[in-house]
């Protein structure tokens, strides 16, 4: 069975060109940069040249990219970095709507007496301007906001939060996981102090991640040791994996083009043709202001696990807005947050496209999904052929 992985929001393929190149540093070239000797030298040389690609695809300067371990980490040092430095401030501004990196963080800190404020989003998933200047008092330390949502792709105004946070002397970081190497950033030319991102979403291993700290941003270091990172980052450089990430933001850089086409084609291709193929079928979020490769779906009065399951069984791997806890299916936070119908929240399904997916691909899932549909409504006890049979299910 061919294998249909269209879950690129959870994580990527290596890239071949990213595994030749990190190669060499799990063999032959096994020095640590740090060390004085020439053998060290050369491994420093190159980790260097990979901070300079991670910068250049990000409109930032080598100096002021700080490898981490992953994404959860950057949002931790970025997050906890502003309050270390603001020691008299004990307002967290966020959203609703964030990825348990920063959400689960911010719970944290509200137990720890904190004051967090989570700017609400509306039905299609977007924030309100008028409601993030509102928030800001002269009590807060960081505003914290996501660039693109991971489950429906929708893209918040950072650079413009990010004008107002500085308007008012407040850092401003943005969670940019599902953001980079999928839409044109251009840090240069914005007003954001510290952002994250993820290896594993673009094609690079699991297990690195990178710190944006803006020149003259105050920053604390989350992980304290050695000189690494210039004091900024303790831990012994993990050198496979930072070469390769310079790679695989070299060949982002190169596949922008490619993903905002072809990749944005076959996913309006995919979620068009379902739209018009499976009725009851809903977009969750705002299809303008979105990523060009995501698309949560609705497929009312059934559970998204099950559709996931007949996927699976085709090949075909995608992933659900519900999580399976305790034997109960909840729908995300992020589709609560936007008011998602329990009927429909409960069906959702998000496709997450990379420039490896074919048309092909996208042919087989728009044939295969409308009889699973089909047959899932079929012994659903809410839906009665083409109506919801009742609708008080909550
Ligand atoms: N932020 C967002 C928006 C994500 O989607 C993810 C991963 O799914 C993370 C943070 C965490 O990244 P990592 O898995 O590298 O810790």
């Amino acid at each position: 069975m061919k294998t249909i992985y269209v879950d690129n929001n959870a994580t990527t393929r290596v890239a071949p060109e990213v595994v030749e190149e990190m190669s060499p540093y799990f063999s032959e070239l096994y020095g640590n940069p740090s060390s004085m000797h020439f053998f060290g030298g050369q491994v420093n040389t190159r980790v260097e040249e990979a901070r300079e690609r991670v910068a250049g695809l990000i409109g930032a300067r080598p100096q002021e990219i700080i490898f981490t371990s992953c994404g959860t980490e950057s949002d931790n040092t970025a997050i906890m970095s502003a309050l270390e430095s603001n020691p008299g401030k004990r307002h967290v501004v966020t959203t609703r709507v964030e990825h348990p990196a920063v959400k689960n963080l911010v719970g944290h800190l509200k137990r720890e007496g904190y004051r967090v404020t989570e700017l609400p989003v509306d039905r299609d998933g977007l924030l309100s301007m008028d409601e993030v200047s509102r928030i800001i008092t002269d009590d807060t330390a960081i505003v914290s906001v996501m660039w693109a949502n991971n489950e429906t792709g929708v893209l918040f105004p950072v650079e413009e939060i990010a004008n107002v946070a500085k308007s008012r002397g407040v850092i401003f970081h943005t969670d940019a996981v599902q953001a980079v190497g999928k839409i044109p950033i251009n840090l240069a030319e914005s007003q954001i102090d510290m952002l994250s991102l993820s290896g594993h979403k673009l094609h690079a291993p699991k297990g690195i991640g990178v710190i944006y700290v803006r020149r003259g941003t105050r920053f604390s270091p989350y992980i304290i040791g050695g000189h690494q990172e210039e004091g900024r980052r303790g831990g012994t450089e993990n050198v496979p994996y930072i070469i390769g990430i310079g790679k695989a933001c070299e060949l982002a850089a190169n596949h922008l083009e490619d993903m905002n086409v072809r990749v944005r084609g076959l996913r309006d291709k995919l979620e068009n043709g379902l739209l018009e193929k499976i009725p009851n079928s809903i977009v969750n979020g705002d299809r303008d202001q979105r990523l060009p490769n995501t698309s949560s779906i609705s497929f009312e009065y059934v559970e998204g696990e099950s559709i996931l399951l007949k996927l699976s069984d085709q090949g075909i791997c995608a992933s659900s807005g519900s999580a399976c806890t305790s034997g109960s299916l909840e729908p995300s936070h992020v589709l609560r947050a936007m008011g998602v119908p329990f009927t429909a929240a409960h069906g959702s399904i998000r496709f997450s496209l990379s420039s490896y997916n074919t048309e092909e691909e996208i042919d087989f899932i728009l044939k295969v999904m409308p009889p699973i549909i089909e047959e899932l409504r079929a012994i659903s006890p809410f839906w009665d052929g083409s109506v919801a049979r009742s609708s008080t299910a909550s």
